[in-house]
């Protein structure tokens, strides 16, 4: 008879909550250790990290073409060596070696360990799959479980999970980190198109919900329908998958930010104490590099972030090219007592970064400064193109209504731009209502802020 592969016996949780302690003990333990122990813990699970990589053909083929061979990666300033890859090659790998290419690195029908699947949140092209093997998603559980503790959470709280249980990872593993790592009893309302928002609402009244998980957008609809019915949650935290300032703001309690992508979890966690996220470096080591050249930025620079998933074992992830755009703080001990490393909340997509003589903008960085204005919606479409020689973006950005001069709030925008990015950016206020056309806001699953007339204008 065949024998079962039970989860319960499928890794040692003593060697899993030893080596990536959950809350509490991490905040008390690795968390506040010196960077020079950090460094050390990083450099042995990279090495270990990279040559359990070498046994996956993508990997295995990228860094034999690299001229590397196994070995040759010793300290954590030899990742460099290791050619990043992007989504696109994640693709070409599972058209080349469909359906679930050669980059995990399991046989996923042997049988051998219990394994689930889930695909990317990705908006264009074919899902693409992600295994995850027991240890790899019991330490990714409990990254996400540390960034909730740290946010406030506690055994006992009634959590409700707005992500969508689907195919896709996210609502799983927040369900995951509630339950098995914090105590917590995740409320899987799901967002609204599998229970209503009102009625999600109510639940949550009714259940006595004291906090909220999910993405900005949701969470600021959810808090409108909350105010329009009435509905006092008496939360004291809400957890949010970026743009956790507007979320304050909107629900009136603390809220923080959490970064992370389906293949890895949680990479790094707003601190409570502010100045941005601190990422997780006992289990990743994050770099920030030029989205062009690939080099690394100068400190405090702008840059793509490249990240290298020190944890995983059935599918590793080495020097994986997000093209998010972030940069890192200076390195100190924080007031909460942790000394890993800080960065920015994410602040654009790499790929729609345009360099305007010499100066990298992104949509997302002017969409940020206009957002501080309060005589606009947050609204705002970015136009880059060829004029003569030079290449010009302007943005057009909606006003609230009741604005006397369109003229003079357009040329105050210019010179807010222009103080703040070091950039000429030209400045077009529109009615409000009037962008969605051109952003899709509400009918795509992520808004279009960006349109290229460089190609059309040559
Ligand atoms: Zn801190």
């Amino acid at each position: 008879m065949d024998k079962v592969p039970f989860y319960f016996q499928s890794i040692d949780f003593k060697r899993l909550v030893a080596e990536y302690p959950p809350a509490p003990d991490f905040f008390q333990g690795v968390f506040k250790s010196p960077p020079e122990e950090i460094r050390a813990l990083q450099q042995r699970r990279m090495v270990d990290a990279v040559r359990r990589a070498w046994r996956v053909p993508f990997y295995h083929r990228r860094w034999k073409e690299a001229g590397l061979e196994p070995g040759d990666i010793r300290s954590l300033e030899d990742i460099r060596k290791l050619p990043a890859y992007t989504v696109d090659d994640i693709r070409r790998s599972v058209e080349e070696h469909p359906p679930f290419g050669d980059y995990v690195g399991l046989n996923p029908r042997a049988g051998e360990v219990p394994l689930r699947i889930h695909s990317s949140g990705g908006t264009t092209g074919e899902p693409r799959p992600t295994f995850y093997a027991p240890w790899d998603r019991e330490v990714g559980n409990i990254l996400r479980a540390r960034s909730y503790y740290f946010h406030g959470l506690r055994p006992g709280d009634m959590v409700m999970n707005t992500l969508l249980y689907s195919t896709h990872n996210g609502a799983f593993s927040v369900h995951e980190a509630l339950w098995y790592w914090l105590g917590c009893t995740p409320v899987s309302t799901s967002a609204g198109v599998v229970t209503r928002s009102r009625r999600a609402l109510e639940i949550a009244k009714k259940w006595e919900v004291n906090a909220i998980i999910g993405f900005p957008e949701y969470l600021l609809h959810l808090a409108q329908e909350a105010r329009e019915m009435g509905i006092d949650l008496k939360l004291k935290v809400i957890d949010s998958f970026g743009r956790s300032d507007l979320v304050r703001q909107a629900w009136g309690v603390p809220a923080y930010d959490t970064y992370g992508m389906h293949e890895i979890q949680t990479i790094s966690s707003e601190c409570p104490h502010g100045g941005g996220l601190h990422i997780w470096e006992d289990a990743f080591v994050v770099e920030v590099v030029d989205p062009e050249t690939g080099r690394p930025v100068q400190p405090g620079q702008v840059g793509s972030i490249v990240v290298t998933a020190l944890y995983k074992d059935a599918y590793p992830v080495i020097r994986y090219d997000t093209k998010d755009l972030t940069r890192l703080r200076p390195l100190g001990q924080c007031q909460c007592g942790g000394w890993m490393q800080k960065m920015d909340p994410i602040l654009g997509r790499a790929d729609l970064m345009v360099k305007l003589r010499g100066i990298n903008i992104w949509p997302e960085g002017v969409g940020a400064i206009l957002a501080g204005d309060p005589r606009l919606t947050g609204e705002y479409y970015c136009i880059v193109e060829r004029v003569s020689d030079r290449e010009e973006m302007s943005v057009l950005t909606e006003h609230k209504p009741d604005i006397t001069s369109l003229e003079a709030l357009q040329r105050e925008l210019e010179e807010t731009l222009r103080a703040k990015l070091g950039v000429k950016i030209g400045v077009k206020a529109v009615e409000p209502g009037s962008l969605a056309p051109l952003t899709g806001q509400g009918v795509l699953p992520k808004a279009r802020r960006l349109e290229d007339r460089r190609k059309a204008s040559r």
